[in-house]
Formats: structure tokens, C-alpha cells, sequence
């Protein structure tokens, strides 16, 4: 069975965030390792480190990812904003090291009108960068799959692909699936052919072996729109079916699947029922 999970809230201290997740159901949880809207944020300390791990176990969440802040653009055609992003994410990389959490998700990037695949290449030179000043050890940088809205680049699995190969560190690398951005840049898992076909290109382009997470929301806009908007589950134009295809596939028997369905964590008690039945 896949570990359920959602973005868990870290407002009030990061150690909450367990509790919250497990009040809710959760076996998975995502979470921000500071403040997404600011670049700066105060170091962690150990007391809030070791508490963080102790309530993991105490609430039995078993499979932990940090996302990134949204702020960082690892492909800015912009030196400041490159270095800024790069500086940046070297912190989230060394959070989520100091964390023990294995998963540190990020959105490859956007160029601005430099064109995508100079952005591509820059995502795996800023990618070369930071790895070259944190060695992430146990940590997977995962790549997300985007929606493709304005000048992000991720929406095809090429793009994913060409990122990996583009780094000296291909080893460090992963993805992130995520269902609503995917089907927004063309990937139909509607119905059980599409879904295969879907899941046999990603497996020929990029491979199941760099496949790590999965991000479940629907999607509040058609298929191939590249206009990132999540909805909740069954709500939107994927439908049930796609993600019971998914919840049932053993490809991804024991992978994390996390919930970013809109609307704050009251609305996730509802989306895990709705997978829970569908797991069913
Ligand atoms: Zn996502």
C-alpha cells in the first residue's frame, strides 16, 4: 500500500508538523523547511531538530519530503536571481540533510524568455553547483513534473531527462510525478489505456528507477492546458478512475503519494477518504 501523505503546515515549529499529519490520517507528509515566501530564514536548531525526529516516530510517519521554496528559479537567465536561487537552495539541501528527511522536491525552474533548453542546462549547472558545495549524501533532489504554465520549463519528460543527463551528479537526481501538473501538460492517465501509455513513456524517457514521490491532486483545467491549478480528488477533469489506476498500480506499491489539494488542511480529511475508498 502507497503511504498517504499531504503538505503538512510547520507554522508554530517544525516539530508540529508530525501531529498534524497523523490527526489527519497520514502515513507521508511534505512540508516546507522554512518560510516559502521570504529568501532568509533563522537557522534550525537542534532542540527543534531532534523533536522533529522524535515525533516522526512517536506519530508513525513513516516517508518525509521538504519542497522547496517557490521563490528559487535554479534557471534564471538573471545572475543575481541565479545566485540568489543557487544560495538558496544550497540552505534547503543543508535543511533537509540536517533533517534526516531523504527527499528535497523542487520545480526545475522558468527562463524568462531565454529559451528552454539554455534554461535546462542552467537547472543542471545550478543543480552541479550545489552539489558541489553540499555533498547531499542521502538526500534525492527531486525534480517535479510542471504544468508548463508560462515559461516553466518540466512539462515534457525530455525536459526531465535532459536535466539529469545535463549534471556531472546524475546519481543525486530524481522526480516527482505530480498528477495534476502532468495531465495540464498533456499526459492523459484517464482510463487504463492512456494510463499505461503514459507510464510506459515516462518509464522510456526518463525510467522508473529515478521515480521517487508522487504528488495526487486533480486538475481544475483540461487536459493539455499547461495551466497549473489543483483540484480535489475525483473534482476535477482526471477523475476518479485515473487516480484509482494509480493508488492500484504495484509499480508504486510503497511509494509516498501526497495530497496539495486546495483549500488548507481541512480539506485533506476529505481527499484521503476519497483515495482510501479508492484503494478499496
Ligand atoms: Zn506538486
Amino acid at each position: 500500500m502507497p503511504y498517504l501523505g499531504a503538505h503538512i503546515s510547520i507554522s508554530g515549529g517544525i516539530y508540529l508538523a508530525p501531529q498534524r499529519a497523523r490527526a489527519l490520517g497520514c502515513t507521508a507528509m511534505q512540508i516546507f523547511s522554512k518560510n516559502q515566501r521570504i529568501w532568509k530564514s533563522p537557522p534550525l536548531n537542534e532542540k527543534d531538530i531532534s523533536l522533529f525526529q522524535k515525533n516522526c516516530e512517536i506519530e508513525k510517519i513513516r516517508m518525509v519530503c521538504v519542497h522547496t521554496s517557490y521563490l528559487i528559479n535554479l534557471g534564471s537567465p538573471d545572475k543575481d536571481k541565479l545566485k540568489k536561487s543557487r544560495e538558496s537552495f544550497l540552505v534547503e539541501l543543508q535543511r533537509t540533510k540536517a533533517l534526516h528527511i531523504p527527499f528535497l522536491v523542487f520545480h526545475p525552474g522558468s527562463h524568462m524568455g531565454d529559451g528552454e533548453d539554455r534554461c535546462l542546462k542552467k537547472i543542471a549547472k545550478s543543480l552541479d553547483w550545489v552539489i558541489e558545495n553540499e555533498q547531499p549524501q542521502d538526500v534525492k533532489i527531486l525534480l517535479e513534473t510542471t504544468a508548463g504554465q508560462g515559461t516553466n520549463v518540466g512539462y515534457r519528460f525530455e525536459h526531465l531527462r535532459d536535466i539529469i543527463s545535463y549534471t556531472k551528479y546524475p546519481g543525486h537526481i530524481g522526480v516527482c510525478y505530480d498528477t495534476c501538473h502532468t495531465f495540464a501538460a498533456g499526459y492523459d492517465i484517464r482510463k487504463r489505456e492512456t494510463y499505461r501509455n503514459t507510464f510506459k513513456l515516462f518509464d522510456s524517457v526518463i525510467g522508473f528507477e529515478k521515480l521517487f514521490i508522487f504528488h495526487l491532486n486533480d486538475s481544475k483545467k483540461e487536459l493539455g492546458t499547461r495551466v497549473d491549478r489543483h483540484e480535489h480528488i475525483g473534482k476535477g477533469f482526471i477523475g476518479e478512475e485515473g487516480f484509482r489506476l494509480l493508488l492500484h498500480d504495484r509499480r508504486f506499491n510503497i511509494f509516498p503519494m501526497i495530497l496539495e489539494t486546495p483549500g488548507g488542511e481541512e480539506n485533506y480529511t476529505q481527499n484521503l477518504k476519497t483515495l482510501k475508498k479508492l484503494l478499496k
